[in-house]
């Protein structure tokens, strides 16, 4: 595993992608080439490169594969729905529907819901409904947060130099000027600037749009209630972004979890398992506002796309669910979850680390910090960059696949034994890096 093999179809393969994609990368995630693991299959916990290299993955496709690769009976689902025909644009199909049901039975806040076909696109969209149902156009939502690539969610995201609350900050050029002004940024798990913001744009603001867990962060006890208990106060729409933790921290998601209904949420990632699908979901009369019969309506609220509904994806998702729906599932996630925080925990102090394991249930990734994290800012002032850049980089090197310093997805494939072996390597890979420092 790891190392030995030749890396000639690798750099054949990144060597190709510099002409034909910016930064040869898909997306944002890049690595240095050395690292590079350009895939060939995966098969539950594992996946192998195009050089025969195999890794325990904790990428795990960025969250959806919470069964791990190519679960048997997602191939099957997926197989059995594509050779039906693989889209229609009719108005419904009937395996989109029973997804959605699934969703409405399964979520607290969902009486009605409508898909789309990415995360960014059902926070989008739950944004617009939330505009046209209040008739308002401001957006509060967390520095640090993250909620997809389109305008309004990236503000804030990974400000170099934070701003005064509750100053905007685009995270990319190419974004309208104007819509900093539209968006307004709180510290995560700080009630009362939360309330203060919005007491001071009450008559504005149409919603507040939070990760329940933010990126690793949890939410300390009442922060949740206490933004519950504001926008409602203010006649002010809450928006959980439940596109990682929705069916992941529990089968009800971060609302079951952490016992809060927002107005809408915006669910993705485990829903499609592993396929293009996403979902806004909340309650029936904001849904109504994109009912095509109120096309003609000052407040209908448009909500649509060529592949919505994906039987395909929704067959994958539906095969996910049932997965997921059997006793004993999310204690299981749980454990692991668990066991690679304490395990970690206990290495800092083997090896005079200030180490903690953060995430909630099987999100999980480490710090290097003394003290509690609790917002953006406090985990940018105890930034670990460095460290972790070396530890992942040690990680790839050695059959661990990771996005340094990023959130690892454990899924339902991973083993104990998966966990021993990727355990064996951190300990590997904490005594290497001290013994340098
Ligand atoms: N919200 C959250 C919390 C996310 O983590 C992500 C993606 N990582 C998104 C929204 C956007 O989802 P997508 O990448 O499918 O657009």
């Amino acid at each position: 595993m790891g190392t030995g093999q030749g890396r000639e179809r690798t750099e054949a393969v990144v060597a190709r992608a510099r002409a034909a994609f910016a930064g040869g990368v898909l997306g944002t995630f890049a690595l240095p080439d050395e690292l590079a693991v350009i895939p060939a299959r995966g098969q539950g916990s594992r996946l192998w490169d195009v050089d025969g290299r195999e890794y325990i993955d904790y990428v795990m496709g960025s969250g959806p594969l919470i069964l791990g690769h190519a679960h048997p009976a997602v191939v099957a689902a997926v197989a059995a729905e594509a050779a039906k025909g693989s889209h229609f644009y009719t108005p419904m199909n009937e395996t989109a529907l029973r997804l959605a049901e699934r969703i409405v039975a399964a979520c607290p806040c969902a009486e009605s819901v409508k898909f789309v076909n990415s995360g960014a696109e059902a926070t989008f969209a739950a944004l617009r409904l939330a505009r046209g149902f209040t008739g308002r156009d401001k957006i509060l939502k967390f520095e640090g947060g993250y909620h997809g690539h389109h305008d309004y969610a990236q503000m804030s995201f990974t400000p170099q130099v934070p701003a005064e609350f509750p100053e905007a900050q685009p995270d990319s050029a190419g974004i309208p000027k104007v819509l900093a002004g539209q968006v307004l940024v709180a510290p995560f798990n700080d009630a009362d600037a939360v309330e203060k913001i919005v007491r001071g744009h009450r008559d504005d603001l149409a919603a507040v749009i939070v990760e329940p867990l933010q990126r690793e962060i949890p939410p300390q006890p009442g922060f949740l209630q206490a933004l519950r208990a504001i926008t409602t106060r203010y006649g002010i729409l809450l928006i959980f972004d439940e596109v990682v933790t929705g069916f992941r921290l529990a089968w009800g998601g971060a609302q079951e979890r952490y016992g809060v209904v927002p107005d809408l949420a915006a669910y993705g990632k485990v829903i499609g398992g592993g396929y293009p699908l996403a979902a806004v979901a909340g309650r029936r009369e904001i849904l109504a506002l994109s009912d095509p019969a109120r096309r003609r309506d000052p407040g209908y609220v448009c909500v649509t796309g060529t592949l919505n509904g994906s039987p395909v994806a929704a067959a994958a998702g539906l095969a996910t669910l049932a997965e997921l729906e059997k006793p004993g599932v999310y204690a299981a996630l749980q454990a692991k979850g668990d066991r690679m925080r304490a395990a970690v925990e206990e290495m800092g102090r083997r090896y005079g680390l200030p180490i903690r394991g953060m995430g909630e249930g099987s999100i999980f990734v480490f710090h290097v910090v003394k003290d509690e994290i609790k917002d953006y800012r406090t985990l940018q002032a105890f930034a670990d960059r460095a460290f972790h850049q070396q530890f992942g980089a040690e990680l790839i090197r050695n059959g661990i696949f990771v996005y340094p310093g990023q959130k690892n997805y454990i899924s339902l494939a991973h083993t104990d034994a998966d966990l021993d072996q990727t355990l064996q390597v951190y300990d590997a890979t904490f005594r290497k890096l001290t013994a340098k420092a």
